[in-house]
């Protein structure tokens, strides 16, 4: 699913964030990076989507080279990746529902009844279906979080990157987004 092969990544301002580093992700599988701040984890994981390109060495995601990958072939890419953010980033605007049906709608074709009737499946799953008219502003950082989650999964990603997806909440509220990560991660 994923293998980096001797990657290296150097920052246009010379910082070297990723050292010949080989590793192998297979399907099914359900992988933590731990390290001190700055050690490169959000490197490691941005290089994954091409969110950041490599300097050097070989990333194959999903069977396929990305390191080159332009245009329309990395924009079909990214679709299979899904990502989770530390700051949850909703679209302040927009109600929960809207949040999930956007990128279905824009970029998989779905009508408006088929990505709501999508959105409120996944809502449910992460015990947020009540809250699918209300906006980010009126959520605790546990539902955003959810709602994150649950906006990712409606594009039917191959795999799931997590950047600390719960360093932003308060303590009360990790269980409650690490158990949606569990089931997921169970599935
Ligand atoms: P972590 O997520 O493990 O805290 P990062 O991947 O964010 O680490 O950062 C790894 C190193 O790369 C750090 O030294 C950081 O300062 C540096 N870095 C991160 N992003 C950039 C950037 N856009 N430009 C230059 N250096 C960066
Ligand atoms: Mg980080």
């Amino acid at each position: 699913m994923i293998k980096f092969d001797k990657v290296n990544k150097v920052y246009p301002n010379g910082l070297h964030a990723l050292k010949n580093v080989s590793l192998e992700i297979n399907q099914g599988e359900f992988v933590a990076i731990i390290g001190l701040s700055g050690a490169g984890k959000s490197t490691l994981l941005r290089t994954i989507n091409r969110m950041h390109d490599i300097s050097e060495g070989s990333l194959i995601v999903n069977g396929q080279e990305i390191k080159n990958l332009k245009g329309k072939d990395l924009r079909t890419f990214r679709r299979k990746v899904g990502m989770v953010f530390q700051n949850f980033n909703l679209f302040p605007n927009m109600t929960v529902l809207d949040n999930i049906t956007l990128a279905p709608m824009r970029l998989k074709k779905l009508s408006k009844e088929e990505a709501n009737k999508k959105a409120e499946g996944l809502l449910d799953r992460v015990g947020l279906l009540d809250k699918k008219d209300s906006y980010p502003s009126q959520l605790s950082g546990g539902q955003k979080q959810r709602i994150a989650i649950a906006r990712a999964l409606a594009m039917e990603p191959d795999m799931m990157l997590f950047d600390e997806p719960t360093s932003a909440l308060d303590p009360e509220m990790v269980k409650e987004v690490l158990d949606v990560i569990k089931e997921l991660a169970k599935e």
